[in-house]
């Protein structure tokens, strides 16, 4: 039924367009044009008065409400003969009427043809209705949703918006490396199992969880083998999808949401990026947003609505937990909090062992040194890695992933794609003065972690790249470590400047610079490691400027501010002048190392420090210790 309407529609309606068209032309014609065709010849107003005045007019019939007339006139020159004049007339013309009646000329009036009207009026409805009704069923269509005609305007409807898995099929098993996360979590499958086991003895269940941590950490992995293990449906929805522009569609999408879930219960509620709905109430700039709190407040009055032991259980995601709405936190709605932090070096190894799991590794590859180069990496982040690698093994048509795909991954995703190499050419001999700036200051300077290679090859933005391998995971970081890395940072600048010479210095240290200020500032304003002593005057960088800690933020005079100035520029300075110092000393080196460079395009970590080592006067004990 449904499907043939639709095909009689879409097949009919060119054509009705096409018709109503036609119709128009034949129908809806206006009577002048009824009387254009038996009167052919027009005549003049100002004729027609002289006719009127010479009496050789017989008749006169008014169409079209008095503005046309067909005129029947006599030419006494052409022994009379009748002939049948059209004449425009200005409006109404009652004079005429009445000089008619006097001369007694016969006359009549024709009123507009009356199916003329009822096709005009039809075709003047029939459009905007094949319109109305295109819409109608695009709307339909767009909807993709089963039922009746009724549910194409059903914009509050959260039907399409949230997902519902029945089953997940993600087990605790899957999730790795985030192990205190799964160990908090194990409670809630519990809870969603036997939840006789905790009412029996009168402790209400709770409602909400809050997991808390960076994109890719695997909050919504979490949640799923929450459900997964649990064998209960996984509704999720992202808080990005609440805040429409149609004031009140997000409240009622909640009380759908929650509708359909009470209907499913036991089950997993998912809200992914809640702060978008749950933020403070009335903060940021510009006041407050009322769609997005009428939102908000209908979760909230949800969340109370239910009773604990139904067992609905919500799971939020955020990475600004800082900026929530204070209600939200309170107890009996997300009364629980769970970090998820990207995984630290045996979390890593955990985490490409899963996804390791499904492909073919060639028995030489160590995840353990995988895990290694990877500092920072989310579970996401390592997903994609091994996938990236799995990927090139199947383009070079290998058996197994071998360490050189990984590695090739692994650029990949922390640089971008690989571009093709300059031709040998001052400017990049230029680059290779700059990357090994970086690489000799990097391998001299005894607080810098280790090079692992040196490459001329571009990546992404970069258009050469020196690589370190970070010894640890470095969760507390000395003041010689940053000292050695503003340093290094400065290595490649500072190897320009020393070889070309200040005029020829370029816009490539651009980013080392950006950071270079960066970790300068921090060690004055955060970490108390400047003369101004320990002092923490911000409490973090980049906040947000939308949050509630938008008056919170740390001040200081500007006295202090100048003196913060001041500290900064003294460490950038002193540490430039020591990598100069440095590229001086070592000039021999340093040249003979760029000739090899853009000879071989990438030097590894192991050769460079031999080669560093043959011509360094400075035995390796007492490499440059940075001091200020
Ligand atoms: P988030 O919700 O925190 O942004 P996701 O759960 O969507 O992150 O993670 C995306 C993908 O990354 C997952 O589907 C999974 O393949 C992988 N992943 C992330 N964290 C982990 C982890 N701890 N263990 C295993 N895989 C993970
Ligand atoms: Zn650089």
């Amino acid at each position: 039924m449904k499907l043939s309407w639709k095909t009689v529609l879409l097949w009919t309606l060119p054509a009705l367009v096409i018709g109503f068209f036609i119709w128009q032309g034949a129908f809806a014609s206006s009577p002048a044009d009824a009387a254009k065709n038996t009167a052919s010849t027009r005549m003049t107003y100002g004729r027609f008065l002289e006719y009127l005045n010479a009496d050789r007019v017989t008749s006169v019939d008014f169409y079209d409400n008095g503005r046309t007339a067909i005129v029947e006139a006599v030419d006494p020159e052409l022994d009379n003969r009748v002939q049948r004049l059209r004449v425009d007339l200005p409006g109404n013309t009652p004079e005429i009427v009445s000089r008619l009646r006097d001369s007694k000329i016969n006359f009549d009036s024709h009123p507009p043809r009356n199916d003329g009207a009822i096709w005009g009026l039809l075709g003047n409805l029939v459009f905007p209705v094949l319109l109305i009704a295109g819409l109608f069923f695009l709307f339909r269509r767009s909807g993709n949703v089963p039922g009746g005609p009724g549910q194409a305007m059903n914009f509050g409807k959260s039907k399409a918006r949230f997902q519902m898995e029945a089953k997940t099929g993600v087990l605790f098993d899957d999730v790795a490396g985030i192990e205190e996360a799964k160990e908090e979590l194990q409670e809630v499958v519990t809870f969603l199992k036997k939840p006789e086991r905790f009412t029996a003895v009168g402790a209400k269940i709770p409602k909400g969880v809050l997991l808390v941590g960076q994109p890719g950490t695997g909050k919504t992995l979490l949640a799923k083998a929450i459900a997964g293990e649990a064998g209960v449906p996984f509704f999720s929805i992202s808080g990005s999808e609440f805040v429409e522009m149609f004031v009140g569609v997000g409240a009622s999408r909640v009380r759908d949401l929650f509708k359909k879930a009470k209907e499913n219960a036991p089950c997993i509620i998912f809200i992914d990026e809640i702060d978008a709905v749950g933020r403070q109430r009335g903060a940021g700039i510009g006041g407050g947003n009322d769609e997005r709190e009428q939102t908000l407040n209908q979760l909230l009055t949800e969340m109370d609505g239910f009773e604990g032991n139904t067992g609905i259980i919500i799971i939020a995601a955020t990475n600004r937990p800082d900026v929530l709405d204070s209600a939200l936190l309170r107890p009996g709605r997300f009364d629980r909090q769970v970090t998820v932090d990207p995984p630290d070096i045996k979390g890593r190894l955990e985490v490409l062992k899963v996804h390791a799991r499904n492909k073919k590794l060639a028995p030489e590859v160590s995840l353990d040194i995988v895990a290694r180069r990877t500092p920072g990496f989310t579970g996401a982040d390592l997903a994609n890695l091994l996938n990236e690698a799995a990927i090139l093994t199947a383009r070079r048509r290998k058996e197994a992933i071998t360490m050189l795909e990984i590695d090739n991954a692994v650029d990949r995703v922390v640089a971008g794609m690989e571009g093709t190499p300059l031709v040998d050419s001052k400017s990049k001999r230029l680059i290779a003065y700059h990357e090994i700036g970086h690489a000799i200051i990097g391998t001299l300077v005894k607080a810098h972690d280790p090079v692992q290679k040196v490459t001329l090859i571009p990546r992404g933005q970069a258009q050469g790249l020196t690589w370190f391998t970070p010894s640890e995971d470095q969760g507390l970081i000395s003041r010689a470590q940053i000292m050695a890395r503003i340093m290094g940072a400065l290595g490649g600048r500072a190897a320009e400047e020393v070889i070309f010479g200040n005029a020829e210095v370029t816009t490539g240290a651009g980013n080392d610079l950006q950071q270079v200020s960066s970790m300068a500032r921090q060690m004055v304003t955060r970490f108390g490691m400047s003369d101004l002593g320990p002092l923490s005057l911000e409490s973090q960088q980049g906040e947000v400027f939308l949050g509630r800690d938008w008056t919170t933020r740390s001040e200081y005079s500007e006295e202090i501010a100048s003196k913060v100035d001041a500290q900064v520029h003294e460490i950038v300075m002193f540490c430039y002048g020591e990598a100069c110092r440095i590229m001086r000393e070592n000039r021999t080196v340093v040249d003979r190392l760029v000739d090899l460079l853009v000879e071989k395009e990438t030097i590894d970590g192991e050769e460079f420090r031999q080669i560093v080592a043959e011509y360094t006067i400075v035995p390796e004990k007492e490499r440059y210790i940075p001091q200020l």
